[in-house]
């Protein structure tokens, strides 16, 4: 489908004026609402990737609304020579939602994913070690620090030298892991399910086997929550269900439901690794983002999205699995991944985006699915029954393309 003539002349003026880093943008959104969201030609789409496992509440929640602006019209920014209340009340809330309540533990608040693990990055550095392991296929980010374990080499190569020794092992290989920690290691660091990678789920037992070794070594283990963290695999964090307790979490993604945030938590020792001076920002912990986030964890409890991120997420991949192009559904809760076979992903994306829905490919052959946790089920069940017409209309793409 063509673009229509609005969307046409903002991509003209955004390649004009926006650096190139992400390419051409698939569209021109103007609003939202729920999980729907509009071009600036009309168009209506259904958003289930959620500004990538961000929008929580979907779009224009009235209580994220009322949240940041009633913020904003009280204090809007003070600098880290001053707390505020929101700052403290979410230090304490996702204390309490995420760590037990027998560890001593603290929270230092950032702007990002990628800064979120910087922090944690010098916290592990406060050990006096420097090696890290980290997961292949793993993806924590694009500062220098977190690029550093990012496992893709093409993100890493054009920035080369990056800081630190890493050592990737396969991810869930609990005897890569055991051989590759030594007393040198300040640090194993894993996405308990990783989402860039195409949505790829660690076992409780692998976890907990990592937790063991790293404990038996002297080495912190760092979980990257970004993007599995916040309810969207049915629980705060998608570790808890494997018990293990990490020494640091890093969240950001879905925090505040699109207002930039990030989380770098330290639990027993870790939560006292970086003293004053040793690290900073000028917005992080910034009071509207801090009353966006309490807003978002307020109507995560108040709305049972947690059960509902459960219930929508094994309708989706029920639904989606009908298919016999589909050769693999994965993932927790309402983050999805799934492989094709004889469809290409980006293509399947191209063609959704006709019909109407956002969805995202991870690559070749990948589909990602992070919709907001408020999704309903007709949405759900609208999504699947087009499902089948739109891995038709990509198969039809690519013939035409090729002829
Ligand atoms: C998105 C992501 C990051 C980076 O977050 P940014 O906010 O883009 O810096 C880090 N880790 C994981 C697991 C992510 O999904």
């Amino acid at each position: 489908m063509s673009a229509g003539p609005a969307t046409t002349s903002y991509l003209d003026r955004y390649e004009a004026a926006v650096m190139n880093t992400f390419g051409r943008p698939k569209l021109v959104l103007e609003r939202g609402e729920g999980i729907r969201v509009w071009d600036v030609d009309g168009r209506e789409y259904v958003d289930f990737l959620g500004g990538i496992a961000v929008n929580t509440l979907g779009h224009a929640h009235p209580a994220l609304v009322a949240a940041v602006t009633d913020q904003l019209a009280t204090l809007g920014h003070v600098s880290n020579f001053f707390t505020t209340r929101p700052q403290v009340e979410l230090a304490e809330r996702l204390l309490t939602v995420m760590t037990p309540p027998e560890v001593d533990a603290r929270v230092f608040f950032c702007n990002s994913g990628a800064e979120a693990n910087e922090a944690a990055l010098k916290i592990t550095r406060r050990t006096g070690r420097t090696h890290i392991v980290a997961m292949e296929d793993a993806f924590h980010g694009r500062t220098f620090g977190s690029l550093s374990l990012t496992s893709k080499a093409a993100y890493r190569e054009p920035f080369e030298p990056l800081p630190g020794e890493v050592t990737w092992v396969p991810y869930g290989d609990v005897d890569a892991v055991a051989a590759a920690v030594t007393e040198a290691t300040a640090a194993v660091v894993i996405e308990p399910l990783q989402g860039e990678a195409g949505v790829n789920v660690a076992s409780a037992e692998f976890l907990t086997a990592v937790r063991t070794v790293t404990t038996e070594r002297g080495a912190l283990l760092w979980f990257d929550e970004v993007q599995s963290g916040m309810g969207r695999t049915g629980h705060w964090l998608a570790s808890h269900p494997s018990g293990v307790v990490p020494d640091i979490v890093t969240l950001a993604k879905g925090l505040a439901g699109g207002v930039p945030i990030g989380a770098c938590l330290g639990l027993g020792a870790a939560a006292a690794l970086l003293q004053p001076g040793q690290h900073g920002t000028t917005f992080g912990g910034n009071p509207v983002a801090c009353a966006a986030a309490l807003a978002v964890i307020d109507t995560i409890e108040t709305d049972g999205l947690i059960e509902r991120a459960v219930l929508a997420g094994g309708r989706l991949r029920a639904g989606i699995a009908q298919d016999d192009r589909v050769v693999e559904v994965r993932g927790e809760g309402v983050l999805v991944g799934l492989t094709l076979e004889g469809v290409e992903a980006p293509r399947v994306v191209a063609a959704a985006q006709d019909a109407g829905w956002i969805i995202n490919a991870t690559g070749p052959d990948r589909i990602r699915f992070a919709p907001p946790l408020i999704v309903s089920d007709t949405d759900i069940d609208e999504l699947v029954q087009a499902w089948p017409g739109i891995l038709d209309a990509a198969v039809a793409m690519a013939a035409e393309s090729a002829s």
